[in-house]
């Protein structure tokens, strides 16, 4: 199995990547926010209780993130591999994820993460929410907020698996093919 973590801030290209190398290594893609936001649409209750936070910017709570992304593991148990597109943004999460794969023989191969400084990703937020809908990419007080939940708790999930040696910064400005060829690098050598 080949376990990626695809890390970075909000804008950063993890979506964009992911949906590219899936196919190219044969991976199982798993974005939190796009089955956060799936469950939003059907209205279900998972997606009731995590619009607020959503909608705000903040992070949903961790308890309920974490048994989703655990389910969506599971459906997958033929899988050769997951990359893991939004999953872990706390350290608490990154501790559970490394607790749920020992359990099945498995651990995280690498973090990925695409490095692209912040006044650019606004400009791509703001932009991606002229088309997205997302509601959490049209106002520019709500992408603050969404940076702010990075920098305060997703941004130290990278000492968490640097501690590992599992960490692997490229950078995320340039095509999104050049892009490709830089992670790719990473992931061949994993
Ligand atoms: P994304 O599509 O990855 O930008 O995620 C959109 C939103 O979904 C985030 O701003 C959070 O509110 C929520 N979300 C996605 N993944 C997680 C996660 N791992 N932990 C907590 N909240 C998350």
């Amino acid at each position: 199995m080949k376990n990626i973590v695809l890390f970075g801030p909000p804008g950063a290209g993890k979506g964009t990547q992911a949906e590219v190398l899936k196919d190219k290594y044969n991976l199982v893609h798993i974005s939190t926010g796009d089955v956060f936001r799936f469950n939003m649409k059907n209205e279900t209750e998972l997606g009731l209780l995590a619009k607020s936070y959503i909608d705000n910017g903040n992070l949903v709570p961790d308890a309920v993130t974490i048994d989703m992304l655990e389910a969506e593991v599971d459906k997958n148990p033929g899988a050769q591999g997951f990359i893991f597109d939004g999953f872990p943004r706390t350290e608490s999460q990154a501790a559970a994820l490394d607790a749920f794969l020992a359990k099945k023989g498995a651990t995280i191969n690498g973090m990925i993460a695409l490095e692209v400084a912040e006044d650019i990703l606004v400009t791509r937020l703001l932009e991606r929410g002229k088309v997205s809908g997302r509601a959490d990419d049209q106002d520019e007080s709500k992408i603050r907020n969404r940076f702010n939940e990075y920098n305060t708790k997703t941004a130290i999930v990278k000492d968490y698996y640097e501690k590992q040696d599992k960490y692997y910064g490229v950078n995320g400005v340039g095509s999104i093919s050049d892009i490709t060829t830089l992670i790719s690098t990473v992931v061949d050598s994993l």
